[in-house]
């Protein structure tokens, strides 16, 4: 009995179970009944809102999840200086057609992309060629010179995962306006990366070509893109107005947001685990990307309240400015290289706040095998995709200094329903998905710690 007694205290953590089911099940079970996410979450979105870099909201997050680290006791609490790009929307995005024979003037529901130069007042009015995607622009050429161009490629609707449906329609977006003004093109029109037909614009990142004139680019709704597309097939000199406003103005600072619980064994080994805290500026950023960053401080915050001390070094990261342009995510691994760290993995979550069935990864062989042989210990949980590629952009940066990269792999099918529009907002995220994302996180973390990758 003494003996006991005795090795009990000499324990670091007296509430370690020797098993891993055991306090795996801990974790699941303390984040279901008294997790903190949601409730962060709603602060969030409620009370700061969307948060754009270089806007007061961005820089009222990175106060706020600083003081939330603080107050849960994590070892250090440190803002990482960033210069970030600051675009700026300004007034009210306007579509209109002018002239349809059939319906007269419609307006259609559009929001100009991110880091787009607007119109100004008094807007512009043009003729529209009407492509798919930027195979389709390549090929019209000439035809697009002087005129407005709509880019219509649709989102592959037979990709089970969404994301890659996603990936394989988002050129037109990103690249559009730099690949039709080099063709003479005056403005582009883009249709709404989502795969349901509903009128909601969805907003994103888009850049110049910066040897071309920055022509203004905004994203319709997909149903707005079908009604356009049937119009244009009856008229050829269909007209439209657009006005825009966005203007890109000078660099601001802003920073990272870490926490760091030290490793009682091994702190030079470090595990990153979190999300991006800047978002589009319409909605409330909930899915995209407060969800991964409440999660990330979540996986923090349930190693204190369980007593555990970690072995390896464990850092919530809020990372700032992936949507229009990953200087966090760069800088970030910048220092970390100059500094000399070793992350041996950065988790990050930033599919959603959705249920989650595994987890992406990119690494090498023996790291994603390592992965891949703890899938017993997430399959009581529904978790059992763990063989997906992939991991997360702002992590992205980390992949030359040898870390396995990892993203929770929530279910896909409802995020392009919100991604990057008015929708994205708190009420969206289900209390019960997203507690259930942040104790997978923190699930595997703890292997991550207790385990290792060798
Ligand atoms: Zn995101």
């Amino acid at each position: 009995m003494k003996k006991i007694l005795l090795s009990l205290i000499l324990l670091p953590n007296l509430v370690w179970s020797q098993s891993h089911e055991e306090n795996i099940k801990l974790i699941f079970d303390t984040e279901l009944s008294n997790g903190h996410t949601y409730e962060n979450l709603r602060y969030l979105c409620k009370e700061i809102g969307n948060r754009i870099s270089g806007s007061p909201q961005a820089a009222a997050a990175v106060e706020y999840t600083k003081q939330l680290m603080e107050s849960y006791g994590f070892d250090t609490v440190y803002l990482q200086p960033v210069m970030v790009p600051k675009w700026v929307r300004g007034k009210k995005d306007e579509v209109k057609v002018l002239n349809s024979d059939k319906l007269g003037s419609v307006e259609l529901s559009a929001l100009a992309l991110g880091n787009t130069e607007g119109t100004g007042t008094g807007g512009l009015v043009g003729e529209v060629v009407e492509v798919k995607g930027l195979d389709g622009l390549k090929a019209a050429g000439d035809l697009v010179k002087g005129k407005i161009v709509f880019l219509n490629g649709p989102m592959d609707p037979t990709l089970v995962n969404t994301f890659q449906a996603y990936s394989g329609a988002v050129g037109q977006r990103g690249s559009g306006a730099a690949e039709a003004a080099k063709l003479g093109a005056k403005a582009v029109l883009v249709r709404s990366m989502s795969n349901r037909i509903d009128d909601i614009p969805h907003t994103g990142n888009q850049r110049y070509n910066p040897d071309y004139p920055k022509i203004p680019a905004l994203a319709i709704s997909t149903q707005d893109s079908e009604l356009l597309s049937s119009l244009l097939k009856d008229q050829k000199d269909l007209k439209v107005y657009l006005e825009s406003h966005g203007k890109m103005h000078e660099e601001v600072l802003s920073y990272n947001v870490i926490g760091e619980i030290r490793g009682s064994e091994r702190p030079d080994e470090i595990i990153a685990v979190g999300g991006h805290l800047d978002s589009w500026d319409v909605g409330e950023g909930a899915h995209d990307d407060g969800a991964g960053c409440m999660q990330g401080i979540e996986v923090l915050r349930l190693y204190r309240e369980l007593g555990w001390k970690p072995k390896r070094t464990l850092r919530a990261v809020m990372w700032m400015n992936e949507e229009n342009g990953l200087r966090g995510g760069t800088e970030y691994a910048r220092v970390a290289k100059e500094k000399g760290e070793n992350h041996i993995a950065a988790i990050e979550s930033d599919s959603g706040g959705f249920l989650p069935i595994g987890f992406s990864s990119t690494g090498t062989d023996k790291q994603r095998q390592k992965l891949q042989s703890w899938k017993s210990y997430f399959t009581p949980y529904n978790i059992w995709k763990l063989d997906v590629p992939g991991g997360g952009a702002d992590i992205g940066p980390l992949r030359d200094q040898g870390p396995l990269l990892v993203g929770l792999h929530p279910d896909s099918q409802r995020y392009f329903m919100y991604h990057h529009t008015a929708a994205d907002v708190f009420e969206a995220v289900d209390q019960r998905e997203l507690e259930l994302g942040a104790a997978a996180m923190t699930a595997l973390v703890y292997l991550l710690d207790r385990e290792g990758l060798e």
